[in-house]
């Protein structure tokens, strides 16, 4: 069922996707969804890798947002991060206990410690460090470097690969797409 109000204590989203809270486990593939269709924005607008983020508390799509590294020329504007700034802001709250973050590529060491630092309940991931890899990006350089992921197994999820690779290929065939 789709309530008909926005609860007051959260901000209104351009395009709200509103989920009962009591369909959230059949529904994370709507979330994930959300996080594909961002991150094929963000390729599109040239803003930056095919990386989307959605933040869901109770149901809900509280922030969402995509990589934009090259478009504000920030190297940390992964998705994760700028979708956990945008869920920071419209909560008007550091602390996202009770969130979890869907994102179409495996966190950074960046972007893994951010959602820590957030208390993040919990992390599902489309792609993994090596998919992110075979596009050009360099996660798997940085995590071997920081011990990789076997101590994250309860806080990190896959979800949705098939989807996010083809979100992945597509972005491997944009002939300007540009990679850092
Ligand atoms: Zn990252």
């Amino acid at each position: 069922m789709v309530p008909k109000k926005i609860p007051q204590e959260l901000p209104t989203y351009p395009d709200f996707m509103y989920i009962c809270k009591n369909k959230m486990q059949m529904n994370r593939h709507k979330y994930m969804q959300a996080a594909i269709e961002t991150a094929r924005q963000g390729i599109r607008e040239h803003a930056g890798g095919p990386f989307g983020t959605v933040i869901v508390k109770d149901g809900c799509i509280i922030a969402k947002a995509h990589n934009c590294v090259l478009r504000d020329n920030d190297p940390t504007a992964h998705g994760e991060i700028t979708a956990l700034r945008d869920a920071g802001r419209r909560l008007g709250s550091h602390d996202l206990k009770g969130c979890e973050l869907y994102t179409t590529g495996e966190p950074c060491t960046m972007c893994l410690c951010a959602c820590m630092w957030a208390n993040i309940d919990h992390v599902y991931y489309g792609c993994t460090i090596a998919d992110n890899a075979l596009i050009g990006f360099r996660d798997a350089q940085f995590d071997e470097k920081f011990g990789g992921r076997g101590n994250f197994k309860d806080f990190l999820i896959q979800l949705d690969r098939e989807k996010c690779l083809a979100l992945f290929e597509e972005y491997r065939q944009m002939d300007d797409a540009l990679r850092y």
